[in-house]
């Protein structure tokens, strides 16, 4: 494995922060296309907590995004913009094309990252997303969390597994980086169901991945069901004990871009044990110092 710290500062010849930013899009799993609530898991903000407003300006939250870093990074700092919020290729061929060249376009964007649904990437929109990696290194980020269909049917995820490993084929293709989001912990899985996850994603042709553990936010289907105890949560060494055996096993050349990630504050009930960033990132010095 390779970290995604090492893989930027190897292609890109520095550091590379993510300016979260939004479209003005929504999700099919939200809207009745293929589900109304949205997963379990998922809170009003569509899993773009950090981005800023789709109604503004992609350069203006570009602009917010980079200022809000600016007094935490150092000088030689390169930017990907970050389609974080909802479904970002949900939306109009034509939206999506001018949104993703003005992020281009932005003076402090060397990259563009786009996260989606496996489900949402019919061909116009496969042809926008080549002309842009034609302009500027792409990746597309795609939300599996799991390879078990049935328990992607438990969270209402609205596609099964065979979509993703299609998608990931029609984006490979093309040339476009992949990365794949995996979560740790979801109810019915038992770690080595989850190192199971990974190896499909593995398999499937992904070039990185994106774990993150279970997390239980304020207004979700899932905060219910954790108050009348019917969900837990992962503790931390549970955790990494798992997310050990996962970098253990992944090919040499695969970036892992998050080894977890820390859940907005405002909203978090459960595990409080990710709620200090600091604690964890210790931790994950401490206990992975021979690996990262
Ligand atoms: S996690 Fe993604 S796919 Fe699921 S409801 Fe939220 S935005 Fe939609």
């Amino acid at each position: 494995m390779i970290t995604a710290d090492k893989y930027y500062k190897e292609r890109f010849g520095h550091k590379m922060y993510k300016a979260a930013i939004s479209l003005d899009v929504t999700c099919p799993n939200r809207d009745g296309t293929c589900g109304v609530g949205g997963c379990a898991f998922c809170s009003e903000g569509g899993s773009g907590e950090f981005a800023t407003s789709g109604s503004m300006s992609v350069t203006k939250q570009i602009d917010e995004a980079i200022g809000r870093l600016a007094s935490k990074v150092s000088a030689d700092t390169g930017y990907i913009a970050y389609f974080q919020s909802f479904t970002s290729t949900y939306c109009a061929e034509n939206y999506l094309r001018a949104s993703l060249l003005e992020a281009c376009e932005h003076p402090g964007v060397e990259a563009i990252s786009v996260a989606t649904r496996p489900d949402c990437l019919p061909e116009g929109t496969l042809d926008v997303l080549e002309q842009i990696a034609r302009k500027i290194p792409l990746f597309v980020e795609l939300g599996l969390q799991t390879s078990s269909d049935e328990v992607a049917d438990g969270f209402g995820r609205g596609y099964p597994t065979i979509v993703y490993d299609e998608a990931v084929g029609a984006l490979k293709a093309r040339g476009i980086n992949v990365i794949t989001h995996i979560i740790l912990g979801l109810p019915g899985e038992s770690p080595d169901m989850m190192l199971g996850s990974v190896r499909h994603a593995v398999e499937a042709g992904t070039d990185g991945l994106k774990l993150t553990c279970l997390y239980i936010l304020k207004g979700t289907r899932y905060e219910a069901l954790y108050k009348e105890g019917e969900i837990a949560v992962l503790g931390r060494e549970e955790y990494f004990d798992i997310v050990e055996r996962i970098l253990m096993d992944v090919p040499s050349d695969m970036v892992i871009h998050r080894l977890t990630g820390d859940g907005p504050k405002r909203l978090l009930i459960a595990p409080m044990w990710t709620s200090d960033k600091r604690q964890v990132v210790n931790y994950i010095n401490r206990r992975f110092r021979d690996i990262l």
